[in-house]
């Protein structure tokens, strides 16, 4: 699984390897000395707000000086996403998937933010097919093109594919 979410949604429905092109919020990754601490969805949130309290306060040495501390070098530390004008992560990990797939499925995305974008196309060239789910325009180039709320034609797939294949509710899918 490859995706540009950074909010470990995945992960807690049961995905157990995931390339996270965009980084992740459950992560802190430190300014000074890239030490990485994985964190909880609570420590994230409480993070999230002392920062914006601090913000709200009269006076702050700098915004660097709200964020958790590091515990190897008391730097700050940031979530470890990815920021506009920063390379994404695992480029090339998620090409050599996209590459080696035997079909794609791609959910609920634009396709114009690259170099996410061209993974589809990368699959295709391969010979795998590019099946689309999408509530709107995108620029993805797929073989099928199913048009609706993800929320409710996924569920569906998978209810088809368990019929289909007589498999019970487990595995990695
Ligand atoms: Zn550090």
């Amino acid at each position: 699984m490859i995706t540009q979410n950074v909010d470990w949604l995945h992960q807690d429905a049961g995905a157990s390897s995931m390339i996270e092109l965009h980084g992740s919020f459950r992560r802190n990754v430190c300014v000074s000395c890239g030490a990485v601490e994985h964190i909880t969805r609570e420590q994230l949130l409480r993070d999230f707000d002392h920062i914006s309290r601090g913000l709200r306060s009269p006076f702050i040495p700098s915004l660097l000086s709200l964020f958790p501390k590091c515990a190897v070098c008391g730097g700050p530390m940031r979530p470890d996403f990815v920021a506009f004008g920063e390379p994404i992560r695992d480029q090339a990990p998620a090409a050599t998937a996209a590459s080696a797939c035997r079909s794609m499925l791609v959910v609920g995305t634009s396709g114009v933010v690259f170099p996410a974008g061209e993974l589809p196309q990368r699959a295709r060239t391969a010979g795998a097919p590019v099946i689309l789910i999408t509530d709107g325009p995108s620029a993805v180039q797929a073989d099928i093109t199913l048009l609706g709320d993800a929320s409710k034609l996924l569920p569906a797939i998978v209810e088809r594919v368990l019929a289909v294949s007589g498999s019970p509710r487990e595995g990695t899918g």
